[in-house]
């Protein structure tokens, strides 16, 4: 079983990404086989030639459901970018898939919903599929032979097809231009938040500044108690040093007390002994 998680933070911030690997239809980690990540050499665009909805996970569900009604053991892409700009991860970038013949284990496949000779991408979709591309050309150094912009390729380019559509390169207006330089079709009113992680982090810590302080004074305070504690330890210590010291010399004291009252003892019964031997002598030669 392969499994390879992806986290691509600006789609994170936006909430444009589904790890779908498990819920979709087909086996999404093994089907139909695996391949080294310095075998892939391109990012292949197609686009769906069904209708988007405006219920996007159904959207996902029936291009899968075709792929199931080829015989197919699992969906044919890596990625499906549906109409709202959603990301749904759907076939484990470290297995082949099935979508450009013969070359499947050179590609990474990503295919946005729609029918792209009849119309174009939404905005959504060319957000959204810049910043997958960009992140999976410049920001995964698990897949090594990807670095440059050229690699980012239409199905089109490596088989003939019509995929993905009339606008993908080599026009005026290319789609492909659109998804390398991430610019949508309606100006946007508002510039894209370009995500200064310095500023979160930092915003971050201002915004816990109180949890951060309350935490700060706990640890002083522990601090201080258990200096306090060190304290009495080495007051107890010092204390119970004295005390031993002490019993110490009360027992040597007793010691030489007992010493010379025995000596002294025994020196009386010695005198004592030797005027009673006197005395018997002096019985046994009257
Ligand atoms: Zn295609």
């Amino acid at each position: 079983m392969s499994s390879t998680p992806l986290y691509i933070p600006v789609l994170e911030e936006r909430k444009k990404f589904k790890d779908y690997r498990q819920g979709i239809w087909g086996d999404s980690f093994n089907w139909y086989a695996e391949r080294a990540w310095d075998q892939i050499k391109h990012v292949v665009i197609h686009h769906s030639v069904t209708n988007p909805t405006s219920d996007s996970k159904s959207d996902v569900d029936y291009i899968a459901l075709l792929h199931k009604n080829r015989g197919w053991g699992g969906v044919g892409y890596h990625f499906i970018i549906t109409a709202d700009g959603m990301v749904w991860y759907v076939g484990d970038v470290s297995t082949m898939r099935a979508n450009v013949a013969d070359k499947n284990h050179l590609v990474i496949g990503i295919c946005l919903v729609g029918d792209f000779t009849k119309g174009n991408p939404t905005d959504d979709q060319i957000l959204s599929a810049h910043d997958l591309c960009k992140y999976l050309l410049f920001d995964t150094p698990s897949i090594p032979n990807l670095k440059d912009w050229g690699q980012l390729v239409g199905h089109k380019e490596l088989q003939a097809t019509q995929c993905p559509g009339t606008y993908w390169k080599g026009v005026g207006d290319s789609v492909y231009e659109r998804i390398k330089n991430r610019i949508p079709y309606t100006p946007q009113t508002q510039p894209e938040p370009i995500i200064d992680w310095e500023k979160r982090y930092y915003g971050l810590i201002e915004e816990k500044k109180g949890e951060i302080d309350g935490l700060t004074g706990q640890i002083n305070t522990l601090t201080d108690e258990l200096s306090k504690i060190q304290v009495v330890l080495a007051d107890e210590s010092l204390g119970c040093q004295a005390k031993i010291e002490k019993l110490g010399g009360f027992v040597k004291e007793e010691e030489n007390e007992i010493d010379e009252d025995i000596v002294e003892a025994v020196g009386t019964l010695k005198k004592l002994l030797e005027f009673l031997k006197g005395v018997f002598k002096h019985d046994e030669k009257n």
